[in-house]
């Protein structure tokens, strides 16, 4: 059987999570990512039989019954995943409708998964119903958008517009938007099922005042999102204080819209 730090998933997990560190995301033990995995390739690395330990999760989630998932540790640090990976990350399999995970590979040291377990499954539930090809749910702390969290008003509607207002690309990345809760409880079923709800209608959802999750079909798109979304919140902070003498207007989105042949969030435009 081939060894699985030579899996393609695992050498691109490990090189996303290091470069997320290296973008200063992922301070300490922030941030977390969960990659769904199709079975018949873990089979190629693992005896998907031999099941190490069984982790309780304290949620139900009936939808990834047996579904596979390369997930990060919680408590653990981004920084040293490249060092140690079969510590900082481990393979788990859901089981018993969601109640419990079974451990396949990693979490060596007798660890678990991120404690924002709940929120990364739930919103891998939500987004598979929009798109059966969702594989990755990300979170992190990114600097410019938890600042425009305190700064900015969190309605969804008027933090994306101002987000597509700041760089061109934006409206053609992430047309869906950005959805914004209030600051909440994290680590709980709570903020997991408000994550869920708001992954519906979007693939950005950001924490106020704490960071953002993206979802995507890989790590490269879903990296790029929140880089995207980051970039914009970066060049507001940068002129939230200024005078604005010009900025992308709605006609302008519109001219993206038609020439790329993307469709921004339906309202969130001026019409
Ligand atoms: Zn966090």
């Amino acid at each position: 059987m081939k060894s699985i730090l030579d899996a393609p998933f695992m050498t691109e997990m490990i090189r996303t999570i290091t470069n997320m560190y290296n973008h200063g995301w992922d301070e300490r033990n922030g941030g977390n990512i969960s990659l769904l995995l199709d079975e018949a390739l873990v089979r190629e690395y693992l005896d998907v039989e031999h099941v190490l330990r069984t982790i309780p999760t304290c949620f139900t989630a009936p939808a990834l019954e047996g579904k596979y998932f390369l997930v990060t540790g919680t408590g653990k640090y981004f920084k040293n995943v490249q060092y140690a990976p079969e510590i900082n990350l481990g393979l788990v399999r859901i089981a018993d409708g969601g109640k419990s995970a079974e451990l396949l590979w990693g979490f060596a040291d007798g660890g678990r998964f991120t404690s924002e377990f709940p929120a990364h499954m739930m919103s891998h539930a939500a987004r598979l119903k929009v798109n059966p090809e969702n594989r990755v749910v990300m979170h992190c702390h990114p600097a410019n958008l938890l600042a425009m969290t305190h700064v900015h008003d969190l309605n969804s509607r008027i933090f994306t517009r101002t987000l597509w207002q700041m760089c061109t690309e934006c409206i053609m990345v992430f047309p869906d938007g950005v959805n914004v809760l209030p600051w909440m409880l994290c680590g709980t079923n709570e903020i997991g099922l408000a994550t869920a709800e708001q992954m519906e209608t979007a693939r950005l959802v950001v924490w106020s005042q704490h960071g953002i999750y993206g979802a995507g079909a890989d790590l490269d798109e879903t990296f790029g999102l929140i880089e995207t979304a980051e970039k914009a919140a970066e060049i507001y902070m940068k002129i939230a204080h200024l005078p604005w003498k010009t900025t992308i207007t709605d006609d302008q989105m519109r001219l993206l819209e038609a020439h790329f042949g993307v469709k921004a969030r339906e309202g969130w435009l001026e019409r």
